[in-house]
């Protein structure tokens, strides 16, 4: 079979481009997207923490963010449910380990403004002597905005396979590649890279000049409390250590916020790892926990520059990555969904995103 795109990797990132390419195009004929595993989304993208930070990453990052945000918040297309909505995000501690996490964009909060933001930290007030807030942070549905775009996908005709793991690729000769998928043969004009743990690895293929992906390890869990938090309640993060917590319906999400290094791989928490962790969350806050209802690790794949990658590779003929995404692979999805667009497209990013980022954005050469 020969399409015009194949996009290898079904999470935010590949399915916000494969919706926004569809939808440019005027339809989605000739775009197929591969996914290795049975279900989209089955690996970072449904393991975040589900926050959009403004004030969260360098500064392509934070430009990416102010753009994504509207658009999940107001969408131009409408969705059968809310995709993001205001939840403001706390960073607290000392003075020193907050001034050390501060950027402009945060407010500063009184300890009284503090305590009845989150009456759980009221009882340890040596630790939590200073916070700043980030107002204008929002709370994501990834599970509705990953079913969202897999809608405005196939409804304009992309061609969606799951259980379909690219193994490898040969040039035609003319730019294009034939894809080896199980035991069958695709050839495509253009290939997108949107692997994301696994980039590198599936750049191997094309011969292209690896990004030097670091995938990292974080462990999160769904936990019950005796007293729910809260539904306006902020998304708490604890200056000194980076643990962090946030409202999930009558329970809470609560996380490590660790970032420890890892092969590609189904990642999966380190025995006892949700049990120190409740221990911690129960040492310094009053939240209570009684009971866990879900607990996983998740991936976030960095490049060194913490900047994700969006455009050509510098030596595969028309090969696109879209990789990198770190830990803000849903705050940045939809400006970085209409980037690798408008290079698909147009050939370069449109002037709606400053030329610095633009650069940023853009995949290494090889190195040595
Ligand atoms: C605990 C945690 C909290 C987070 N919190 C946030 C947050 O609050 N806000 C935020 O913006 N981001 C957050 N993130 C980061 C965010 O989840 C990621 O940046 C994002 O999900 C990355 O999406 P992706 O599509 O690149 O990767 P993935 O979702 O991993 O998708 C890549 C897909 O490629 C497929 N694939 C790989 N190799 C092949 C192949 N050879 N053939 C076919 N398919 C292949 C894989 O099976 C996979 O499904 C968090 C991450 C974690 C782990």
């Amino acid at each position: 079979m020969t399409v015009d795109t194949v996009i290898i990797g079904g999470g935010i990132a590949g399915l916000s481009l494969a919706s926004e390419l569809a939808e440019r195009r005027g339809s989605g004929a000739g775009i197929t997207m591969v996914e290795a595993e049975a279900a989209l989304a089955h690996h970072t993208s449904s393991r975040s923490a589900q926050q959009l930070i403004p004030s969260y990453g360098p500064e392509p990052v934070l430009e990416l963010t102010r753009l994504t945000i509207p658009d999940l918040v107001a969408p131009a297309h409408a969705a059968p449910s809310p995709l993001a909505w205001h939840s403001p995000f706390v960073v607290t501690g000392s003075p020193a380990d907050v001034a050390a996490e501060t950027v402009p964009v945060l407010r500063t909060l009184s300890s009284e403004e503090l305590f009845e933001y989150c009456p759980e930290l009221a009882e340890n007030p040596d630790r939590y002597r200073a916070a700043v807030i980030d107002d204008s942070a929002v709370r994501t549905d990834a599970t509705a905005l990953v079913e969202w775009h897999r809608q405005r996908a196939e409804q304009a005709g992309v061609r969606i396979i799951t259980r379909a793991k690219i193994t490898a690729a040969r040039p035609t000769g003319d730019g294009a590649w034939v894809l080896t998928v199980g035991n069958n043969e695709l050839k495509a004009r253009t290939v997108v890279n949107a692997a994301g743990a696994w980039a590198d690895h599936v750049a191997k293929f094309f011969a292209a000049a690896p990004q030097h992906l670091q995938p990292r390890r974080r462990t999160a869990a769904l936990v019950s409390l005796s007293e729910p938090l809260g539904p306006t309640h902020p998304m708490v993060e604890d200056a000194a250590s980076g643990w962090y917590y946030r409202p999930d319906g009558d329970g809470a999400m609560i996380s490590w916020g660790e970032a420890e290094p890892s092969p590609a791989c189904d990642a999966q928490p380190h025995p006892l790892a949700i049990d120190e962790l409740i221990e911690t969350v129960q040492r310094e806050t009053a939240m209570r926990v009684t009971g866990v209802r879900k607990a996983w690790t998740g991936l976030r794949t960095e490049t060194p520059s913490d900047v994700p990658v969006c455009g050509w590779d510098t030596q595969a003929d028309n090969l696109l990555w879209l990789v990198g995404q770190g830990g803000y692979g849903f705050q940045t999805s939809s400006a970085l969904a209409r980037a690798a667009t408008d290079v698909l497209v147009d050939g370069r990013i449109g002037d709606w995103l400053s030329a610095e980022s633009a650069a940023a954005l853009r995949p290494q050469p090889v190195t040595g």
